[in-house]
């Protein structure tokens, strides 16, 4: 991958030579200019050839293969149009990203006679045979129940012209392999194929090699690093006084649009619960929730009319709300990509924002973790204004959290008044049994699933602690000073991958 990048600033919309229809489409979405993304990958796609592209959800990827697509479509009419038979296959990881996808299918495409369809498990399958028995021009679908269809032969893909795998690697996660392989099997051998990943393990290599053929290549914001807008901060606060700690944030902030991530569905549903008994508004979002709960909570977070949601990891991958103001990490995740996947929910194609992470003592390795994969520190910020509840309950115990951060003996680095201690050096640190860790060992990994469908199901640990967690003292309690909040509010994360080098696109050919 070549190092030289470079930035839109020079492109513009017209200069694209997209097709009027969209340019007034565009218009009335009220973008002046292409993101970084799309000036590179529109021109490759309109070109007619496959695209590898490294962009993770908020970089305005969606139109950067949306608007070509609707393009070229419109441009060429079908060979033999026939019912249930698309001209483009976009497959995504989650019901709610495909959704989203095909709604910027019929944003962007609103001025041409191209029809699109969206396609997702959870739901009754018969409203989509029915759609499936007129013209579907761009289908948009989750790879399991397109194969129901397929199964049913209610679906014809013998006409794929272009495919897209969008979020490829949640893809792989989600350990849907197989379903793309059956599915691939099933498209004409000439095609066009778009890939777009936010990050390239192995696996998306793989992929990528036996998939594309010759692709333009683009990447932007570079894997692994934060986006440029989001402030980013810590709490730290004991597990029992998080939901205490967040109802306090919300009123006293007055916050109107937050996305909460918990570790666990049943962890969300407490939250949510606790929220609302505080006066709150809240609705959880999770795999064990129906579709119909999931859509109406995810339609009314994003009109304002529920200011909180608390949601998984999984089900919350790809939600692009517009100008999401505030992330929060009740938890920490033990997969630190999954922090970056998280708080990339904010500060999305230009606006601000701030994810915010509520940390307990026991996720001092987990916070570590992400530390040295962002490699940046992200400050810890106290508040004086939140009183803890005197009369709490005493904590049930509590297994230890493990993770790929199993706690090591190198104990946590920050005080109980919140000030930072200087990080063991990595190398250096030995765990329990005198081993040295490395975070690349994979001995020392998460031993739970990678699949984030499994892994929402596991506890963190199999073994309960044979010791109830000592209660926490008092002033643990109170060490959330306000002033600092405000001295220590963290600059936007302008992290470069090298110095003096800015993030932005990287084009290979
Ligand atoms: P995506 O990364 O595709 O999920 O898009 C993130 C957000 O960026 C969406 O809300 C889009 O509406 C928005 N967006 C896409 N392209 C542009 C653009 N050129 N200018 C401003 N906003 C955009």
């Amino acid at each position: 991958m070549p190092e030289n990048i470079s930035t839109s600033n020079e492109i513009t919309f017209a200069s694209l030579n997209l097709a009027q229809p969209l340019m007034r489409a565009i218009a009335d979405a009220g973008y002046t200019t292409p993101t970084p993304v799309q000036a590179q990958a529109i021109p490759l796609v309109l070109a007619g050839g496959d695209l590898l592209a490294g962009a993770q959800t908020g970089t305005g990827k969606t139109a950067g293969f949306t608007l070509p697509i609707l393009h070229l479509l419109s441009a060429k009419p079908a060979a033999n149009p026939r019912p249930g038979r698309p001209r483009c296959l976009i497959l995504v990881p989650t019901r709610e990203l495909a959704a989203q996808v095909e709604e910027s299918v019929q944003t962007y495409g609103k001025y041409l006679p191209l029809k699109s369809m969206v396609m997702f498990g959870g739901v009754n399958i018969n409203p989509q045979m029915k759609s499936l028995r007129g013209q579907v021009d761009i289908l948009v679908a989750t790879p399991g129940r397109l194969l129901d269809h397929v199964g049913q032969k209610t679906l014809d893909l013998s006409a794929v012209e272009i495919l897209v795998l969008d979020e490829a690697d949640r893809m792989l996660d989600m350990g849907f392999i197989r379903d793309i392989k059956k599915i691939l099997a099933l498209l004409p051998k000439q095609r066009q194929n778009l890939l777009f990943s936010a990050t390239f393990s192995d696996e998306i290599k793989t992929l990528s090699d036996g998939l594309l053929h010759n692709p333009g290549y683009v990447e932007v914001a570079r894997r692994n690093s934060t986006v440029e807008l989001i402030s980013q901060s810590v709490h730290l606060v004991p597990q029992r006084l998080k939901s205490h700690l967040l109802s306090h944030l919300i009123k006293h902030h007055d916050w109107k649009q937050v996305l909460v991530f918990t570790r666990t569905k049943h962890g969300a549903n407490r939250l949510t619960e606790k929220l609302i008994a505080d006066g709150i508004p809240a609705a959880a979002i999770h795999g064990n929730k129906s579709q119909p709960a999931r859509t109406k909570a995810l339609a009314q977070f994003k009109d304002g009319t529920m200011p909180v949601l608390v949601a998984t990891d999984i089900a919350a991958r790809g939600l692009d709300i517009d100008q999401l103001p505030h992330v929060v990490n009740f938890e920490l995740p033990n997969v630190p990509e999954d922090y970056v996947h998280r708080i990339g929910r904010t500060g999305r194609a230009g606006s601000s924002g701030a994810a915010i992470s509520l940390v307990d003592k026991e996720e001092s390795q987990f916070l570590r973790d992400i530390e040295r994969l962002i490699k940046r520190e992200i400050p810890v910020v106290e508040i004086d204004s939140f009183v803890p509840p005197t009369n709490l309950p005493v904590e049930a115990p509590r297994p230890p959290r493990q993770g790929h951060g199993q706690r090591r003996n190198n104990g946590p680095r920050t005080s109980a008044t919140g000030n930072r201690q200087q990080p063991s050096r990595e190398g250096q640190a030995r765990n329990s049994q005198g081993q040295k860790h490395s975070p690349g060992n994979p001995q020392q990994r998460d031993q739970r699933p990678r699949n984030p469908q499994q892994r929402e199901q596991q506890p963190r640990n199999g073994q309960p602690s044979a010791k109830p967690r000592p209660p926490q003292k008092t002033a643990e309690q109170q060490h959330l000073s306000e002033a600092a909040r405000h001295q220590a509010m963290p600059q936007p994360a302008l992290f470069s991958p090298k110095p003096g080098v800015r993030p932005g696109i990287r084009k290979a050919r």
